[in-house]
């Protein structure tokens, strides 16, 4: 049995993580888990999985939970912000850790789980962006496996299997292209709504935002060429509107290996939850027949402008995907909000970008605390020039 914990556990991936064990029998014992403020499913999870330790946002919601669980006589301990994700991730008898939780501020209690010894399970793909050769540094050191939950990234994860990566000639990941790869609408009039519906993967607001900029496929590369090694330079994109290919590696000798399967989230959680196992998975199975077509288009750099910010903050390196990182999060925030628009997006993240002076460390510090500063800085920068 692997004991777990799961840090975003109120999130798409952490609620549909928590399904598969749930159907799982005597597989995984659920120790820890975290939600930010949706307190009313985590009693839920309390009651079904009987957690030792678990973590909110603030206080009072940590005494509200706390109260909770004496008087319903679960054994389970309460904590709250960053010290009770850090506990949270570091119980003592949990194997491995599965970050979901949204943005960059999972990247302390990441590091801390690193090491305690656990595995991961990462589907906090800001933390990679900001910080990635810092965390698998570590990592290593600490003997530590980081095992990739983000679809595509489980699909080249699978692709590489035992090859050495100096026998990738390039990893091709695959986009669905978003709502508005087709569209003739112009960005500046796209509104929350449309942006929201996408169409093949259900997920949360921020990464569905990210999947319509195409700012996600950008993160995406950088979290690629961080977890597996490979310059950003070989890393490409591919437009695939069907989402059944993940992506592929193409390697030295021309082969091209791909990962295949109906667009659920199930699959690269379980395996990454069971690996080295392959164990039987409860999705829709693929039938090619039926699928017929599976098309791959160019991606359009000009029409979505992220995407190439991503590639020259990949290349530019040092804290440059942070500020990208940081601002981004808080131009998709105002969007939300419907206070700045669609296209808006894109020309913050570039503003905030092109003014950064990027710093050559290897200190964790620094990398936070530009984060913060950057947060700050786009925050003024909306207030005074998009309001
Ligand atoms: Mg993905």
């Amino acid at each position: 049995m692997k004991n777990i914990a799961v840090l975003g556990s109120s999130g798409s991936i952490g609620v549909q993580t928590l399904n598969f064990i749930a159907k799982t029998k005597n597989e995984f014992k659920v120790c820890g888990l975290s939600v930010n403020s949706n307190i009313e499913l985590l009693q839920k999870q309390i009651k079904q999985f009987k957690p030792s330790v678990v973590s909110v946002g603030n206080q009072q919601d940590a005494n509200k939970v706390e109260l909770w669980c004496k008087k319903n006589r679960y054994n389970t301990k309460a904590y709250f912000g960053i010290d009770g994700l850090n506990k949270v991730a570091t119980i003592k008898e949990v194997d491995i850790v599965l970050f979901s939780v949204v943005g960059s501020i999972g990247l302390k209690s990441l590091l801390k789980a690193i090491e305690a010894g656990k595995n991961i399970a990462i589907a906090n793909k800001e933390s990679l962006v900001m910080a990635g050769s810092i965390i698998m540094k570590r990592a290593k050191e600490k003997n530590v496996k980081i095992l990739p939950v983000d679809s595509e990234h489980s699909a080249i994860f699978q692709c590489i299997g035992e090859e050495k990566k100096e026998s990738i000639k390039k990893i091709i990941l695959t986009a669905s292209g978003g709502p508005f790869y087709k569209s003739n609408k112009k960005l500046s009039t796209i509104t929350v709504e449309d942006a929201l519906a996408h169409p093949t993967w259900e997920m949360g607001k921020k990464i569905t935002i990210d999947s319509a900029t195409l700012m996600n496929k950008g993160l995406e590369a950088i979290e690629a060429s961080v977890l597996f090694g490979v310059p950003i330079e070989k890393i490409e994109i591919v437009i695939h509107p069907q989402s059944i290919v993940h992506s592929m590696v193409e390697f030295n000798d021309g082969c091209v290996m791909a990962q295949l399967s109906n667009p659920d989230m199930t699959l690269p959680i379980q395996y990454a939850l069971s690996y080295p196992e392959r164990r039987k998975c409860f999705i829709k199975p693929l039938d090619l027949i039926q699928t017929q077509k599976l098309e791959f288009y160019k991606p359009d750099f000009k029409k979505f402008e992220c995407l190439k910010i991503a590639y020259d903050c990949a290349r530019v390196g040092w804290t440059m995907p942070a500020v990208m990182n940081a601002s981004n999060e808080i131009a998709v925030e105002y969007f939300l909000d419907n206070k700045i628009s669609f296209s808006d997006i894109a020309s913050i993240v570039k503003t905030m970008t092109s003014k950064h002076k990027i710093i050559k460390t290897n200190n964790i510090q620094k990398y936070l605390e530009v984060d913060e500063n950057i947060r700050q800085q786009t925050v003024n920068l909306i207030e005074e020039r998009y309001i």
